[in-house]
């Protein structure tokens, strides 16, 4: 526990501080630079469909292998940025982390795959140049990036590897109303959800890292469900004898570009590391493991509790609840947001990550007012109603109050 707290606290001395890595959108000629900085031995493992190179750095001399691998799905680039952090800390020298070091790097060799769909990370979108999600493709190896990945595995016979992942940010950790920042899973590795040895060495990690992760944020850590996907990397591997660890990153408030998400990524990645040179990980229980909860569904970026609807002359009360989705840009660069009004009704068994009382204000459609619309300088085409599936500007009309709501946003 002690190191992953002063990896926490000493997580910005190591932070890699390339501009490129400030935001998710970055792109394979973004970090090919970055990489040839790095003092490690990188290789060309393979190209992607659209030809571009796969690399891999090892760090470390040992006998036994460790497989990282990054953004299989080309919009999921968290834990991308955390490895280039954890290259930093991977080089530093002369502070208390030595021994930790030493220790992973004499007797184990580390192999890190940043972006292995480079194809999917030019477009910001999960699937392939091919149009295949890559994680689908384990048996079918359809993809030249899948071929690498499988390749890989069975040249480096790793004990441990880690899936690394991003997730929809409006997944919630169990019923409740916090967002599952980090998720983990030990996939199973046959339909009957066994425990072998295999599986249960990357559980016993997880319980190391998630009991320091409850520490910084609480109740915001969830687990996958653990149903065998056949023709899922994560499953294979396990199955093909690789302690099988996936970290998925979700969402946190007002982390948007999930730069805190970047330094949990880093503490639970080199934490679990440490678990596994000093063999702490054993000491956990199945039942540690499964007092985790579940991915689920109870959230909504903004809930609206309490208001009032208008439909030909009848008046009926109504939860709002609204999604914020990302558009990409033509270059994916860059995103706007798009709002949905995704769900009305009695929504009380729902949370949003922000949420406001309508006190019974009526809900009114924001092209009902023109001054409003010249005053915030909305420049879209306004439907005549609100409903289901519209997107959510209006205003909640109350007897002394007016709300605006643009785009999903409450304006303050
Ligand atoms: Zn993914």
């Amino acid at each position: 526990m002690q190191v992953l707290q002063s990896l926490f606290e000493k997580y910005d001395s190591f932070r890699h501080t390339s501009p490129a890595l400030s935001k998710r959108r970055f792109k394979h000629k973004d970090i090919l630079p970055l990489i040839q900085q790095l003092p490690y031995e990188n290789m060309v493992i393979g190209k992607s469909f659209e030809e571009r190179e796969i690399v891999k750095l090892k760090v470390g001399e040992g006998k036994t292998n460790i497989l990282l691998w990054s953004q299989m799905h080309g919009n999921e680039a968290t834990a991308t940025m955390a490895m280039f952090d954890i290259f930093n800390f991977l080089k530093a020298r002369g502070d208390e982390f030595d021994s930790f070091r030493k220790d992973i790097l004499t007797n184990y060799s580390l192999h890190f795959i940043p972006m292995i769909n480079p194809d999917g990370a030019e477009r910001f979108v999960r699937r392939t140049a091919q149009g295949i999600d890559m994680n689908r493709d384990a048996l079918a190896l359809q993809c030249p990036e899948s071929k690498i990945l499988k390749n890989m595995v069975g040249v480096l016979k790793p004990e441990f590897s880690f899936n690394l992942h991003d997730k929809r940010t409006l997944y919630s950790a169990g019923k409740s109303g916090k967002q599952a920042t980090v998720s983990f899973l030990a996939t199973a590795y046959n339909e009957a959800k066994d425990w072998n040895e295999v599986r249960t060495k990357a559980m016993k990690v997880i319980c190391g890292v998630i009991e320091f992760l409850q520490t910084k944020i609480p109740g915001h850590i969830g687990r996958w469900n653990d149903d065998f996907e056949p023709r899922a990397f994560g499953d294979n591997i396990q199955k093909w004898g690789s302690s099988l660890i996936l970290i998925e990153s979700g969402g946190y408030p007002d982390d948007t570009e999930k730069q805190f998400i970047r330094k949990l990524n880093f503490v639970a990645i080199l934490g679990a590391l440490h678990s596994i040179s000093r063999k702490s990980y054993t000491k956990y229980k199945l039942a540690d493991y499964e007092k985790i909860p579940q991915n689920d569904n109870y959230l909504f970026d903004l809930k609206i509790k309490n208001a009032k609807t208008e439909v030909d002359g009848k008046i009926y009360e109504t939860d709002l609840g609204i999604n914020l989705n990302e558009k990409n840009n033509k270059a994916a660069t860059d995103f706007t947001v798009d709002s949905v009004i995704a769900d009305m009704g009695d929504l009380s068994t729902f949370w949003g990550i922000e949420e406001f009382d309508a006190a019974g204000a009526v809900v009114r459609p924001l092209s009902l007012y023109p001054e409003l619309i010249e005053k915030h300088k909305v420049k879209k085409s306004l439907s005549a109603a609100v409903g289901l599936d519209s997107s959510a500007y209006f205003v909640l009309e109350g007897n002394q109050t007016q709300t605006i709501v643009i785009n999903g946003k409450i304006i303050k």
